[in-house]
């Protein structure tokens, strides 16, 4: 982008005001819980620009991933379609560029639409005039990015390159409308803060999670088995970095690096040996880490405001925060994501929309809403072959009475490292209804009265009725999202089994 564009931008900016036409931001990062963000209650940290967001926008409490996994999420994202349909059910698979998407169908009225950062879908973007990514999950420090002319290096950390490249974009873009998709690789594993927040949380204690000894047997019999425990499977050097400063970093971010962390390694070593427990002493050191990520993510919400406050376009843009997923920070004494439970399909999901009134969403949610509800509020029909729903009514009127049951599917092979178990899964307003059909078990949960998700109801006598009406409704939304016939199949079989 040449300067003489850039100052061009600059000049055009003002006109935008009065243009009828919104511009959306969506700031799109990885494996964000909502125990994570102050706006949704966390007692974990404060994270004052998405709460400014939250404030001056609609904070949606029910929404859920339908494959609770990176590459499918933004697979949905893209397509408003679950993943059997867009065909991109694991993170193994490739995504077809060929399919319509929602940024193709706002390239057809004139929007430019661009996506800057983490991408991980393999295949290269398409329905984007302009795109510049990372490759595969890329890296925190000094990363690789990947555009239409090649792969290059930038010096610096990755939160900060993209919301860089992001703010440089819309004040380019900003004489027509635009959709553009900010990609953040942060929190996604291996957590690796920026230098400057290192420093951060450093005198503090986390302590374990209420549940964190976890009684699985409450569970279905994969839960016990599922390599993601905080406690066992987060490897000291490459997880929690102790001793290890990230392999990219150059020589003077590594002097750094060890002149920060050093003290807390030996801190992390000496809590250790003197007999203090070693899972909390293991935990604090994930969650810090992770939060120090977020920190960095939240001074980039704060800064693409600022940028939009300062080139006129707040008043005609579209901001939205979400993530692909949630997370695991240490509920069932878990880290990672893959399960239907609250921490890890919840995903949050704020939309500041210019001229409609801040307020809460109650109702239950999908990803796979999130492509017509762009085109929607920006004046496009959904196509009738996006399975998802548009929010807007819902964002306009925060009525609780408008419903649709949430469908998840999550299908990565049980051989991969986390040995989480196939399971669907249905959530009609308080009730939650998991089926892992390679296990042949079942899990209903009143999450209303059972936040924890702790009193499995499927095999409670008195709650038969409750039973059968999930049942019938799993059987007709699968009917309605054309699930495969082999999938129908396995869940009839099963109900026969369980004489349901
Ligand atoms: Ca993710």
């Amino acid at each position: 982008m040449s300067d003489k564009t850039l100052m061009l931008s600059i000049a055009l900016a003002c006109s935008i005001v009065q243009s009828p036409r919104p511009n959306v931001v969506f700031i799109f990062s990885d494996d964000h819980a909502r125990q994570a963000i102050s706006a949704y209650g966390s007692k974990l940290m404060q994270t004052p620009a998405i709460d400014q967001l939250a404030r001056e926008g609609v904070r949606f409490d029910r929404h859920y991933t339908a494959n609770p996994l990176c590459a499918p999420s933004r697979a949905s994202l893209l397509t408003g379609k679950l993943s059997h349909i867009n065909g991109h059910i694991d993170n193994e698979t490739k995504f077809d560029g060929s399919q319509e998407t929602f940024p193709k169908l706002l390239q057809q009225v004139g929007y430019q639409t661009a996506w800057i950062g983490k991408w991980h879908l393999e295949s290269a973007p398409t329905g984007f005039n302009y795109w510049d990514i990372l490759p595969g999950q890329g890296n925190y420090y000094n990363p690789d990015f990947i555009n239409a002319a090649g792969t290059y290096r930038e010096a610096g950390y990755v939160t900060n390159l993209i919301t860089e490249k992001a703010k440089k974009w819309i004040k380019a873009a900003s004489g027509q409308p635009f959709c553009l998709i900010v990609g953040q690789k942060a929190p996604h594993r291996p957590w690796q803060p920026n230098l400057d927040k290192l420093d951060l949380f450093a005198d503090r204690r986390f302590p374990l999670p209420s549940d964190f000894y976890r009684d699985y047997s409450e569970l279905n019999s994969g839960a016990s088995k599922a390599h993601m425990r905080v406690n066992q499977d987060l490897k000291i050097d490459s997880d929690l970095l102790v001793d290890s400063p990230p392999a990219r970093l150059d020589a003077a971010q590594k002097a750094t690096w060890l002149s920060k962390m050093k003290g807390q390694d030996a801190e992390f070593h000496r809590r250790i040996e003197s007999g203090e427990s070693r899972d909390a002493v293991i935990y604090d050191r994930y969650i810090k880490d992770y939060l120090r990520c977020i920190s960095s993510v939240d001074d980039s919400v704060r800064d693409i405001l600022k940028s939009l406050d300062e080139l006129g376009l707040a008043k005609n843009t579209i901001v939205i925060y979400g993530s692909d997923q949630g997370f695991f920070l240490g509920e069932f004494g878990w880290f990672d994501k893959r399960w239907f439970y609250e921490p890890s399909s919840g995903t949050p999901l704020i939309v500041r929309w210019p001229g409609v009134k801040p307020g809460v969403v109650k109702s239950v949610t999908s990803n796979i809403d999130l492509a017509p509800t762009i085109l929607d509020a920006l004046g496009v029909k959904p196509p009738a072959a996006m399975q998802g729903v548009s929010l807007c009514y819902l964002i306009k009127t925060k009525k609780t009475s408008v419903a649709t049951p949430f469908y998840g599917h999550f299908y990565e092979s049980n051989d991969g490292e986390h040995h989480v178990p196939k399971c669907i899964s249905l959530i009609d307003g308080n009730i939650k209804l998991m089926f892992y059909y390679e296990l042949n078990e079942w899990e209903l949960f009143d999450i209303g009265k059972d936040k924890g998700e702790h009193r499995n109801l499927w095999g409670d006598a008195r709650s038969a009725d409750l039973r059968k009406r999930m049942v019938n409704l799993l059987l007709g939304t699968q009917r309605k999202y054309v699930e495969t016939p082999e999938i129908i199949e396995v869940t009839k079989r099963s109900l026969l089994r369980e004489h349901v």
